[in-house]
C-alpha cells in the first residue's frame, strides 16, 4: 500500500510538469445541492485531465531506471497523459489504440509525438500487446491505475485540496479502476481522516460498488456507460484494498443524470467537462451525498470530449 510520503515525495517529482488545477465555486449549484459546492478543475490540468500526475510520476521513475521507451495501452486520457510526459522527459512513446479510436484521440496522442499502433478494440486485445511491445524493446509498460506510482501521483490533488481548501468537509471523487480515488483517500485520511470521501461510479460500470458489496474483487461485463473513463470491468488489485480501507461512501449515477451534470456545468459555470468528471456533480445534484450544508469539493477529473459529439451528449437542459 502506498502512504502519505508516497505523496508527498509525488508532488516533489511532477511539479514542472503539471499545473496546480484553481478550486471553482458555483452559487447556483450550492443552492440546489443545499452545500456549499466547489470543484477541483482538472479539466484545466495539462493534456485535459488528472492522468498526467500519475502518469508523470512513473515515467519519471522509468527515466531513473535508465529506460528510454515506455508503452501504455489506452484510447484515452491515460495514453495521452504517457505520450506526453515521455516526450517531455525526451523517451518514445508507443500508444496501443483500438482500430476504432476517433480521429481527435490519435490526434492529441500525435501532437505529443507518441507513435501509435492499432490493435482490436478491447483492452483485453490493447493490455497484452502494450505490454509486449515494452519487452520486445526493453521498455517499461505504464499502468493506467494499479501501480504504486501512478497511485501517489494522483494522490497529490489530495493535497491540493486541503491546502486550497482546509474547512473541506466532503471529497466527491469518480471511480474508474481506482488509481484517481486511491491515491485521494491516502492523501486525506492519513493527515485529516474526518474528512469525508465520496466516490461515484455510473451505474451501469458498477464493478467497484458490487466489490465493495461482495467484499471481494467482483468483476462485471463489457460496459456502455456514456462515461467512458469509467469504463474498467473491475477494481485493481493495489487500488482497492485502500478503497475498502477508507471510502466512507459510494454511490452511482444513470447515464442521464450525467448527461444533464455536464450540461449544466457547461451552461452555466461555462466549463467543459467530460461525463466521467460530470458523475461527481451529478451525484450531488441529486441529492445522492445525503448531506446538507457541509463544504463539498467535486473532482471535475478532465475535460476531454470530441466536441462533434457534443451536441448529442449535451442536448439535456436543467
Ligand atoms: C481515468 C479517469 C477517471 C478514473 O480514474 P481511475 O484512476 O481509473 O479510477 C476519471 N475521470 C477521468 C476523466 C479519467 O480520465
Amino acid at each position: 500500500m502506498i502512504n502519505y510520503h508516497d505523496i508527498l515525495q509525488a508532488r516533489e517529482n511532477i511539479a514542472n510538469f503539471m499545473n496546480e488545477t484553481p478550486v471553482l465555486h458555483s452559487s447556483k449549484l450550492s443552492e440546489i445541492c443545499g452545500n456549499e459546492m466547489y470543484f477541483k478543475a482538472e479539466h484545466l490540468q495539462k493534456t485535459g485531465s488528472f492522468k498526467i500526475r500519475g502518469a508523470a510520476n512513473k515515467v519519471k521513475k522509468t527515466v531513473r531506471d535508465g529506460v528510454t521507451f515506455v508503452t501504455a495501452a489506452s484510447s484515452g486520457n491515460h495514453g495521452q497523459a504517457v505520450a506526453y510526459i515521455a516526450n517531455q522527459l525526451g523517451i518514445q512513446a508507443t500508444i496501443v489504440i483500438p482500430v476504432d479510436a476517433n480521429e481527435s484521440k490519435k490526434n492529441a496522442i500525435k501532437s505529443y509525438r507518441g507513435n501509435i499502433e492499432k490493435c482490436g478494440t478491447t483492452s483485453a486485445e490493447r493490455l497484452p500487446k502494450a505490454r509486449e511491445l515494452a519487452i520486445e524493446h526493453n521498455g517499461t509498460f505504464i499502468p493506467p491505475y494499479d501501480d504504486p506510482f501512478i497511485m501517489a501521483g494522483q494522490g497529490t490533488i489530495g493535497l491540493e485540496i486541503l491546502e486550497q481548501l482546509e474547512d473541506v468537509d466532503i471529497i466527491v471523487v469518480p471511480i474508474g479502476g481506482g488509481g484517481l480515488i486511491s491515491g485521494i483517500l491516502t492523501a486525506i485520511k492519513q493527515t485529516k481522516p474526518k474528512v469525508k470521501i465520496i466516490g461515484v461510479e455510473p451505474a451501469t460500470a458498477n464493478d467497484t460498488f458490487l466489490s465493495l458489496k461482495n467484499k471481494k474483487i467482483t468483476a462485471i461485463r463489457a460496459t456502455t456507460t456514456i462515461a467512458d473513463g469509467l469504463r474498467t470491468s473491475q477494481p485493481g488489485d493495489m487500488t482497492f484494498p485502500i478503497v475498502q480501507k477508507y471510502l466512507d461512501d459510494l454511490v452511482l449515477v444513470s447515464d442521464e443524470e450525467i448527461k444533464v451534470a455536464q450540461s449544466f456545468v457547461l451552461e452555466r459555470m461555462k466549463q467543459l467537462i467530460e461525463p466521467s468528471s460530470a458523475v461527481t456533480v451529478a451525484a450531488a445534484m441529486n441529492g445522492k451525498l445525503g448531506i446538507k450544508d457541509k463544504k463539498v469539493v467535486c473532482v471535475l477529473s478532465g475535460g476531454n470530449v470530441d466536441i462533434r459529439n457534443l451536441g448529442s451528449t449535451t442536448i439535456q437542459r436543467v
